[in-house]
């Protein structure tokens, strides 16, 4: 089995470039580092299974020999990394994932997109289920994500319906864990970045929006068995527990033994209030729901985040 992976030095695609080399496969990683880290695919960088193709998915791609599996994560999914790059994350969600889809055309790939729960946008509807077409404001800040993806899930099933490609969607739910990047704003690291260094956190609004948090590995779990399902519908993954923002950094305070106070500052612009999947659907067509609980995922990472720090005073000493 032949794997390509865009984003694969990315923080999800990073864990799956590792999952797939277990399993005995080859791993193409095709990325352009604009939100990812070599540090990430280090591990793997000397493995005879494993190649490493520095290039932006936005333009084509030509590849030899066989190819089995497409896996297109290239994109950046942090908001404050898709708003420092609102043209790039348009491009690599529409122009990349037709690219993607040509190539898996040409090489009778099966194929997967990661596609997101902010195509639920700001929800009208909680918990969130797959009939549900979501509340996006196309020309938000945020717009340039969630259309981008929309469009790559509109793209993907005309490439099923229209060329029978063996395709298959996976709606994220905010994923966290071992190598997401300390600076790349999302509040899993901010959050426990603060914590750590004994800053006060930050917490946008009043708190009271909520999201569900799925550590990395059930997700990943998740991913591989819809590749391997004849499903091509969206599919929910993530964690179904779902705590407010406040809640949330009140946990990594305790968790951590961290002083830190807490403080609110402005909820950014279309901010989705709520947040959280159904996973009906995946619970019956997988036979998967998260295996680690928030607390156990949350403690994990809050030790990869304190190794990652102790690392940089170091190097600043050195
Ligand atoms: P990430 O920013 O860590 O990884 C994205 C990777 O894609 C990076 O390595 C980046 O350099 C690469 N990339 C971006 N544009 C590219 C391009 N044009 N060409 C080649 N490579 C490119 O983000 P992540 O959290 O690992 O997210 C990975 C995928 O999963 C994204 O598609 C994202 O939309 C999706 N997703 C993630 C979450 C989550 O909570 N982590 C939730 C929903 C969806
Ligand atoms: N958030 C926060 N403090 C931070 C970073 C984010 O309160 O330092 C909030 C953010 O406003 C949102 C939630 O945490 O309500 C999740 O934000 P994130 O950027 O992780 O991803 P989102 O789920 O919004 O895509």
């Amino acid at each position: 089995m032949r794997t390509l992976i865009t984003g694969g030095a990315g923080f999800v695609g990073s864990h799956l470039c590792q999952r797939f080399i277990a399993e005995g496969h080859e791993v193409v990683c095709v990325d352009n580092f604009i939100t990812g880290n070599l540090a990430n695919i280090e591990g793997l960088r000397n493995h005879s299974r494993f190649t490493l193709i520095g290039h932006d998915i936005s333009h084509p791609l030509e590849i030899d020999g066989p190819v089995d599996n497409i896996l297109h994560f290239a994109s950046p999914a942090s908001p404050v990394d898709y708003l420092r790059h609102p043209i790039h994350t348009l491009k690599v969600g529409s122009l990349g994932t037709h690219n993607t889809l040509g190539l898996a055309k040409l090489k009778k790939a099966r194929y997967l997109l990661a596609s997101t729960s902010e195509v639920y946008g700001d929800p009208e509807q909680h918990p969130q289920r797959e009939d549900y077409w979501g509340h996006v404001n196309p020309i938000g800040i945020r717009g340039v994500y969630d259309e981008a993806k929309r469009f790559g899930e509109a793209m993907t099933m005309a490439y099923h319906r229209s060329h029978g490609l063996d395709t298959h969607i996976g709606r994220i739910f905010n994923t966290y864990g071992e190598r997401m990047r300390l600076d790349d704003g999302r509040v899993v690291p901010n959050l426990m970045g603060q914590a750590l260094r004994g800053e006060p956190l930050t917490v946008y609004g009043d708190g009271s929006q909520t999201r569900s948090f799925c550590y990395v590995a059930d997700l990943v779990e998740g991913i591989v068995r819809l590749l391997n399902t004849d499903f091509h519908e969206p599919v929910n993954l993530g964690n179904p527990h779902e705590v407010s923002i406040l809640d949330f950094a009140k946990e990594i305070v305790a968790l951590s033994g961290s002083q830190s106070p807490i403080v609110l500052g402005p909820l950014p612009q279309d901010d989705p209030r709520v947040r959280r999947p159904d996973i009906d659907r995946a619970r019956k067509l997988l036979g998967w729901e998260p295996k680690i609980d928030r607390r156990e995922g949350m403690r994990r990472t809050l030790e990869y985040f304190r190794t990652r720090l102790t690392m940089e005073e170091k190097g600043k000493k050195q």
